[in-house]
């Protein structure tokens, strides 16, 4: 019977760590895809909104050329704690990619998810990594683009995650630091 439990145990990490990304604790991005095609057929099913954001951090490669990649390692993990103490528990945040992080937030239109979208950049704008005061205090920006189901041109996942992405590129071209629907 131990031996069952053990090899039960085992089972449960693993599937933990198959859709978790290991630096940030967060889905990773096959997991994300997974859980956004139901939340996608959900709203398809009960006629639900859903928004989706693209989270990326501004000029991060400065970071890690000027601090280091451990450095920028820390700032990817603030970056990802402030994104998930800010959502509900419904919410889904993912690592995407390199410094991209996605949230999905079930049953909230584009209104309410560009005001929490605001608060999240606001947030970490605001904060200072690794702790530090005064002239030295690293800091940095994200831009956020949104994008909501159902708008006309969105159909599938792929198509709300490739409107989100047009709109962060609008986030970044208008300046950064700067939420884009
Ligand atoms: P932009 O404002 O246009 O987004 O500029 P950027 O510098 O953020 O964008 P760019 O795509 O040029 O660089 C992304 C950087 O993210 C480069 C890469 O080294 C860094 N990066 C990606 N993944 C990781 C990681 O896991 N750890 C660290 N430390 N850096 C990472
Ligand atoms: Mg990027
Ligand atoms: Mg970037």
């Amino acid at each position: 019977a131990r031996v069952i439990e053990r090899t039960k145990a085992d089972k449960a990490r693993l599937e933990m760590l198959a859709i978790t990304d290991p630096l940030t604790l967060t889905l990773n991005r096959r997991a994300l895809v997974e859980r956004l095609d139901e939340e996608m057929e959900r709203a398809r099913r009960y006629g639900l909104v859903l928004t989706l954001l693209m989270v990326d951090l501004d000029h991060f490669k400065r970071v890690n050329d000027t601090h280091g990649h451990l450095v920028g390692d820390d700032v990817l993990r603030d970056v990802s704690m402030i994104i998930q103490r800010e959502v509900r528990t419904v919410d889904i945040v993912a690592r995407y990619g390199g410094e991209e992080f996605v949230v999905v937030l079930p049953e909230t239109a584009e209104e309410g998810a560009v005001a929490f979208a605001e608060r999240v950049r606001q947030r970490i704008s605001e904060h200072r990594i690794s702790g530090e005061e005064g002239e030295d205090a690293l800091s940095l920006t994200v831009s956020i683009g949104v994008a909501t189901f159902p708008t006309s041109g969105i159909e599938t996942t792929d198509d709300l995650i490739s409107h989100a992405d047009d709109a962060l590129y609008r986030a970044k071209a208008e300046g950064r630091n700067k939420v884009r629907a």
